[in-house]
């Protein structure tokens, strides 16, 4: 005897593993033998397997009929039916989204689940350090120097001599310095030494106060913080690191106390404090320091800045560290996801080894291309050129393939300092510069003041609205000798190779008219006076304001290139402050009304017979690659470390489906749409689903987090997943539903994710098999990864799993897959097995 009842399949995406989990689930209550059959197919299940249920290959609307047969199969059809007709059907619901972008401050399940805390902070100078906590804080008023003094005369004469001895040590640093970051920072601290209202207004407090040397230093220097931290401008905010310094290095002087006292490093540190100043961090033994964390100082101070040039890892802005990072203790700093974690246990430093194996490996893959020329692999050229601030920096990108430099922002030989460089110190910056370049182009590009980047010394007034203010070119006219003076050293720094001019912010014509007019006056000087300059230097703007998209060609009659700075240019025409993090998202350039105006300009540019590069942030991008190249652009300019990365990707496109791919997205109605249509294409171009280089033998890995992060990191190594950490928490999103775990020592952990490029097949086998999941019958030593993207309602996702479940019910499968330790051997025979 048994009993029965039919029913029609209610679930839209087929009976996949959560689903049949659940009707497992319900089945295993009772000892009776429980069969679903599929009346479309033929083909019938033992539901208390899920490898079973999912090989079923249930779709909506198959007629289905459950069987069962037992003892107590009287008490499981009443309960079986109710749980079809009145549970089931609403069980597939979607997983909640897992955002397409992570960004910063996302936490990867395993370190979330490891029980260690975390803080959050933002990542200001990436990379990854472990390290024993090393406080930085400044003291206070050193131990020994009493506030008030009695001999003002004594304390004046202290004093004197405490900034002749600072002055002079900043003084010899920066002789012996050789990095130019480094040599400017020290600049600008000998600026505020030797500023004559910061001594005098010290002066007063010892005389007229009846204060100490050092009590008078120290509430000098906290009346210049407090105004400057008050100050809108970022830039003059991150200031107070400045004086912050110089107070520092006199306190000592009035003390006696070493420089820096307390911060000598031994072993490998991470230096962590509230602000740490420029002068202290050069003054850490670089040998030890491995990473940075500080609670205040955002993207452009000082600090952060040497922290890039000297590729530490740093995070700023966290807030709750007071009395959690004690000296001694390790502490680890992620500073791609900006989190700062103490005293990380082995299953986070675990995460952390594999995820420094993965960024080693791409660099590893990348750095062959460095010395190639930029070209797709149709041939298109495209060259790939460095953003750079200084002639050391130029040096160093030359070192690392740059074809030329697209962009010299000067603005830096301009700020922390009392004065303008003279022409003589800028004619040696820039052809220093030039001499490394040899024939490669080096576009220095003319003063770009005003904005967040004032100059003190300008005495520019104060603006309600600096970015729309007199920023840039719009600045030039009041400024004439200052702006002619940059000309004419560009000008003679060219008699020395391939030198271009490039003007910020140009809005119309007759802005290039009072640059070319003010060129013409240099030049007619440079001659009167002899001096040795070429006469050719070609002429370029800066595309950055929507107006100028508009007046390609009459540009183009004045200037002789273009380069498109998509920083500002978003920001215009999106009116989105770009410093901005609050309204940073609806600044996406996959915005079609976006790509459109960059059509525009390549076009009108080449209508017009110039040629156009771009030099902006996004220019460094390689997932944009693919549009950058459609777009027709001649020159893509970036950071120095992107260039290889940004070579390595456009060698792996054809011009002609760039094109296309730029023609279908300024179709598109949205940003989302063109994100969808670049991950299409991008499948389309790289192929199968699994690959030799998706399987992995032999892994050590302890832990089923640890399998899920292999496998995604190898897919996002081979460029089949764009952000990793989604990926990863979309496989996370399944497992925490019901167990992938399918039986005889194999898990299959799957998703569909939008940030899955090409729909993939990943494998692992394990040295030894480890529990996957505490519910799972056996250890698990096979794991076979599906991620997929399944847009448009295609559903290869279902239709692999099910195809897989079928095999895996087979013994000669599973011993194959066991057994076959030839990578592309079982390529093939997965292939060909699951037909993919
Ligand atoms: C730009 O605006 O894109 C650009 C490259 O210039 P900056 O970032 O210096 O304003
Ligand atoms: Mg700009």
């Amino acid at each position: 005897m048994s009993l029965e009842f039919t029913f029609t399949f209610p679930l839209p995406n087929g009976l996949h593993a959560r689903p049949a989990s659940l009707l497992r689930d319900e089945a295993v209550r009772f000892s009776c033998a429980t069969v679903l059959h599929n009346g479309r197919n033929g083909l019938h299940a033992n539901v208390k397997s899920l490898l079973s249920l999912v090989s079923a290959d249930f779709r909506l609307g198959d007629p289905a009929r459950l069987t069962m047969e037992g003892a107590d199969e009287g008490l499981a059809l009443p309960a079986l039916e109710a749980f079809l007709r009145d549970e089931f059907p609403g069980c597939d619901s979607p997983l909640p989204e897992v955002a397409a972008t992570r960004g910063v401050g996302f936490v990867p399940r395993l370190i979330a689940a490891s029980g260690a805390a975390f803080y959050r902070g933002r990542p200001v100078s990436p990379g990854f350090a472990v390290g024993a906590v090393v406080v930085a804080d400044m003291p206070g008023l050193p131990e020994g120097c009493p506030g008030l003094a009695t001999d003002a005369v004594a304390e004046g004469v202290a004093l004197e001599a405490a900034i002749a001895a600072v002055t002079g040590e900043l003084h010899a640093s920066m002789t012996s310095a050789k990095n130019t970051v480094e040599r400017e920072v020290l600049k600008a601290h000998l600026a505020v030494a030797k500023d004559p209202e910061f001594a005098g207004k010290a002066r007063d407090r010892i005389f007229k106060e009846g204060r100490s040397a050092a009590a008078a230093v120290q509430e000098i220097a906290q009346v210049y913080s407090e105004i400057l931290r008050a100050s809108e401008s970022v830039y003059l905010r991150e200031r107070v690191l400045d004086i912050k310094d110089v107070a520092g290095r006199l306190l000592r002087q009035l003390s006696g106390e070493p420089i820096v006292a307390g911060l000598t490093l031994e072993a490998p540190a991470v230096v962590m404090a509230t602000l740490l100043t420029p002068s202290e961090f050069l003054a850490l033994d670089r040998r030890f320091l491995r990473g940075l964390v500080l609670s205040e100082g955002g993207t452009t101070s000082h600090t952060v800045i040497l922290a890039r040039a000297f590729g530490i890892p740093c995070v700023s802005g966290v807030k709750e560290l007071h009395g959690v990072l004690k000296p001694g203790i390790t502490v680890l700093v992620d500073a791609r996801r900006g989190l700062v974690i103490p005293e990380p246990p082995a299953t986070v430093r675990r995460y952390y080894d594999l995820d420094e194996r993965r960024y080693a490996e791409r660099a590893g893959r990348v750095a062959g291309f460095a010395a190639k020329t930029g070209a797709t692999a149709d041939g298109r050229r495209i060259e790939i050129a460095a953003n750079v601030s200084s002639a050391a920096e130029a040096e160093a990108a030359f070192g690392k393939g740059a074809e030329g430099i697209g962009l010299f922002r000067t603005e830096m030989l301009f700020m922390d300092r009392p004065a303008a460089p003279s022409e003589e110190e800028q004619v040696a910056e820039y052809r220093r510069a030039v001499t490394v370049a040899g024939s490669r182009p080096v576009i220095i590009r003319s003063l770009d003041i005003g904005g967040d980047k004032p100059l003190p010394y300008l005495n520019l007034p104060k603006e309600d609205n600096p970015f729309l203010g007199c920023r840039a070119v719009r600045f030039y006219g009041a400024h004439k000798p200052m702006i002619k003076t940059q000309f004419r050293a560009i000008l003679r720094a060219a008699t020395d190779g391939n030198v271009k001019l490039m003007v910020p912010m140009i809005g119309h014509v007759d802005e290039v008219r009072v640059v070319k007019a003010l060129m013409e006056e240099a030049r007619a000087e440079l001659v009167a006076e002899q001096l040795a300059f070429n006469p050719d230097v070609a002429l370029g703007v800066m595309l950055e304001v929507p107006s100028a998209a508009f007046a390609i060609p009459e540009l183009a009659r004045e200037v002789s290139f273009f380069s498109i700075g998509t920083n500002d240019l978003a920001q215009y025409f999106f009116a989105m402050d770009r410093g901005n993090p609050a309204v940073a998202d609806g600044m996406d350039p996959l915005n079609s009304s976006f790509l459109r105006l960059l059509k525009k300009i390549t076009d009108d540019a080449h209508a017009a017979g110039r040629p156009v590069g771009l030099c902006g942030e996004i220019a460094g991008r390689p997932d944009l690659a693919p549009l950058l190249v459609g777009l027709g652009l001649d020159e893509l300019s970036m950071a120095a470390p992107l260039m290889s990365g940004m070579k390595a990707a456009i060698h792996g496109l054809k011009a002609s489906d760039c094109d296309r791919i730029v023609a279908q997205s300024l179709l598109k109605p949205d940003a989302a749409e063109v994100r969808a249509l670049l991950r299409e294409t991008a499948a389309t171009v790289s192929g199968d689903m699994l690959h030799p280089e998706l399987i992995m033998l032999e892994s050590e890995a302890a832990s089923r987090g640890e399998v899920i992060k292999e496998l995604t990191d190898r897919l996002w190594l081979a460029g089949r997943v764009g952000d990793a950490d989604v990926v990863e928490e979309a496989l996370w999103r399944r497992e925490d539903t019901y167990s992938t775990g399918m039986g005889f020592g194999v898990a299959v952990p799957h998703c569909k994710s939008p940030e899955v490029i090409v729909n993939s097949v990943a494998v692992l086998k394990m040295k030894t098999p480890i529990v996957w999941n505490p519910s799972d019958s056996a250890p698990v030593g096979l794991v076979i990864l599906l991620a997929m993207r399944d847009i448009n309602g295609a559903d290869t996702h279902m239709a692999v799993f099910s195809k897989l479940a079928r095999k895996l019910m087979h013994e000669e499968f599973r011993d194959r897959l066991r057994d076959e330790s030839d990578v592309k051997a079982l390529t093939v025979f997965i292939r060909e097995s699951l037909n993919v």
